[in-house]
Order: structure tokens, then sequence, then C-alpha cells
């Protein structure tokens, strides 16, 4: 991108990672999809491998599709550098495996998705690794439990499904004060509408499965943060060692992805406002959960972090009793008589994909925990894909109307 003068965040996306073209020209990255590079020699084998010389050998270390998506994702996140993994746990696992060692203390949000919760509370106090849960929406609460050994504070910017936001450039003060790194999981509110390390964080990891991909059709992941640090963690532990290296396709077909996310955003957040300010309306709906709406407990901050764009990602909580049918219940009927959302989890596809956390993603948890955890039975978890936003209101009123 030297020397192209760019500003916008369109033009960004678009016109980095072109070091990695071809010596043909051709204008699309190619798909290097091989295992294994050649040396012209030994001697240049032995370079590329005490790395004296820039260039790949085997691709679970490196390849030039995957290193144009990273330089894209590091673009797009304002990092130094990228490692792409073949999912979002890759990511995650990659972070917290590849800084914390026996002895520290992890700060963790209090909600994060399931599969991350388990890493922390399961895994990684097998490794002498302490945790503390925390509320990181009140920030004078993560103070009050740094400890010496505090080593990384790790929490997800908007979490899910209750929607609820941290403020991550006080908390990014806090934990620097302290000597803490600031890890922050931004796959619900991916560019433009936050960027966690322009806020202060130490690294942002995605589930790039979501929005930065945005098709639907592929798994993977991402970290951002400093070249130096990334670097390590790239050789000490994710793809090098425990192999989290996405397939050469699966990393063209994110390039591909990534160069309409200014555009898809655009639409996610228009068809995101449409819909919530739709639900806000109808006397069915007891609470909707969206940052763009004045009545989100948190809309003050909301403003000040994400700018207008306030994404696709929305809960809303039906009547206890709807027509006389319990919240369980209604919310079942309002789902299955849907025509155009799909009932599935995930999000940032560019269908849209309708989920009832009580008996889905949060179906393994105790009721108890649900309840701590805002999650009630009425409770429904829409991500608003690239439709038109009067088909899906429209598809949305019929199904209440069927309750
Ligand atoms: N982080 C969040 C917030 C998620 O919602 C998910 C998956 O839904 C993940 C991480 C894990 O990502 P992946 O499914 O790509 O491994």
């Amino acid at each position: 991108m030297e020397g192209k003068n760019i500003k916008g965040f369109g033009t960004k996306i678009i016109h980095s990672g072109h070091e990695f073209r071809n010596e043909f020209g051709a204008l699309s990255t190619p798909i290097y999809q091989t295992s294994t590079f050649c040396f012209k020699s030994v001697e240049e084998g032995m370079d590329i491998f005490a790395g004296k010389k820039a260039g790949y050998a085997y691709t679970r270390g490196g390849n030039p599709t995957i290193a144009s998506l990273e330089k894209r994702i590091a673009t797009l996140e304002n990092g130094e550098e990228c490692i792409v993994t073949s999912s979002g746990m890759g990511a995650i696992s990659g972070v917290l495996l590849g800084i914390l060692k026996n002895g520290d203390h992890l700060l963790c949000g209090e909600c994060v998705y399931g599969c991350t919760d388990y890493i922390i509370t399961h895994m990684l106090p097998r490794f002498g690794i302490e945790i503390t849960f925390v509320d990181t929406s009140k920030v004078e609460d993560i103070e009050k439990n740094i400890k010496p050994n505090t080593k990384m504070i790790y929490f997800e910017s908007i979490t899910n499904p209750t929607m609820v936001i941290t403020d991550i450039k006080s908390v990014a003060e806090v934990a620097h004060k302290h000597n803490v790194l600031v890890t922050v999981d931004n796959t619900f509110a991916p560019p433009p509408q936050i960027c966690p390390i322009s806020e202060g964080a130490d690294f942002t990891v995605h589930s790039c499965t979501k929005y930065i991909n945005g098709h639907g059709d592929v798994i993977s992941g991402a970290i951002i943060g400093k070249k130096e640090v990334l670097d390590v963690i790239r050789r000490e532990t994710t793809s090098k060692l425990l192999g989290t290296t996405p397939s050469p396709f699966e990393a063209f077909l994110m390039i591909r992805g990534l160069e309409t996310m200014e555009l898809r955003m655009a639409r996610h957040c228009e068809n995101g406002m449409a819909v919530a300010k739709f639900l806000e309306s109808k006397d069915c709906v007891k609470k909707v959960y969206y940052p763009g709406l004045e009545s989100h407990e948190q809309h003050t901050l909301a403003k000040n972090l994400l700018k207008g764009n306030y994404g696709g990602m929305l809960a809303f909580e039906l009547n206890d009793k709807v027509n006389g049918i319990n919240g369980f219940d209604a919310c079942k009927k309002m789902i299955n008589n849907l025509k155009i959302f799909s009932i599935a989890v995930s999000l940032g596809d560019p269908a849209s994909l309708i989920q009832h956390p009580a008996s889905m993603t949060h179906a393994n948890i105790t009721a108890e925990e649900r309840k701590k955890a805002k999650i009630s039975d009425s409770l429904i978890r829409i991500s608003c894909g690239l439709e038109n936003s009067e088909d899906l209101i429209n598809d949305l009123n019929q199904a209440f109307e069927c309750i």
C-alpha cells in the first residue's frame, strides 16, 4: 500500500497484501495450494530454515496465500501482525497458551463463548494458571481483582447473547498501569464497529468464521497484535507446533470475503437497526438487546465506541406469556414459523440466522447459570444477514402472528 495515500477503510482492505500476488501479474491473490516449497539449492534451504532469508518451506509454518490474508486482517484491525488459524478456537487457545505460563493469573470476562469458557475453566488450571472471572463492563471491578501475578485480561468486546459492551479504552488504561496485557475477542463487532487495538488492547482475536469471511463457508480464526510477540506465538505455539494453520484455499475464500467487508458491514448494521426498532414496537416483546437503541443500558458508551455502526447482532425477549403460551413454547412456535430466517447458530452470514439460546447454545449450562447470565427461556438471538430489511421484518411479523 506504500505510496498510495489511502485513508478509506474499504480501499485499505482491498489494496493490502498485494505483495503476495505472483510474477504473472495476477490481480487476485493466487491459491498456493501446496504442502511444500522447493529450494533452488541446499544453501538456500539452509538460509530459509535458519531465518536468514525470507521464503517458505512448508505450509504448516507459512504460505503466501495465508500471508496475504494475514496482512489484510492486520490492516483491518490496525495491528502490526496477524496469525490466521484454522478456527476461532485455534486463535483463542493460541493466544492463551502462547502467553500464559505456570503461576500466572488470568482475569476473564464473566460472559465468554462456551468453548472459551471451557478452556479457561478446565484446561488452563491444568497448567497451573489461576483464573478469576469478572464483569469487565465494570472497570472498578477489574482493578480490585488485579494481583501481582495477573498477566492478562481476556474479554469479548460485545457479549453473546445479551450484548453487554466493555469500555476497552478504560480497561486498557487500568490494565497497563499494572503491566497486564489486554486481549479482546472482537468476533461480534469487527471494524468498522470496534477496533480494540486502536482502543488500547494488546491482542485482538477473531472467529473469522463469522463477519471476516462473511459467507458462511469457512471455519477460521485470527490473532492480531505486535509482531515481536506474534512471531514467538507462531513459532512456539499455534501454526508450526499445534498445527492450527488453515488451508490456502480457505485463506483465498477469506481474502475474497474481506474485499466486500465494508459494504457487508454497512448492510448488517442497517438491517440490525431496522429489525431492532421493529421488535421494540411489538407488544409481545418485553425487551430488545441492541446497542443502537436508546433503551440499551450502555447506549452512551455504544454511541462513542461504535460510532453509528451498531451491527447485525441482537437479542430479544418475549413476554413471559404470549396468548396464554409460556415464553419457552412461544419462542419455539415463533421460530418454527419463520420462512426467511434460518434456524442456526453462528453469525455474520449473508443469510439471517435465528436461535434460541436456552435450548441451543446455552442448553448445556445450568438454569441457575443461565439466570445469572440473564438468558431467560424467552430470549431469542438474531444475526441479521444481508437480505432486504422489509422482508426480514415481514417474516418476523407473520411468525409473531402464528403464536
Ligand atoms: N468467539 C466467539 C464470540 C464465538 O461466537 C465463537 C463461535 O461461535 C468463537 C469464538 C469460536 O470460533 P470458531 O467456531 O471459529 O472456532
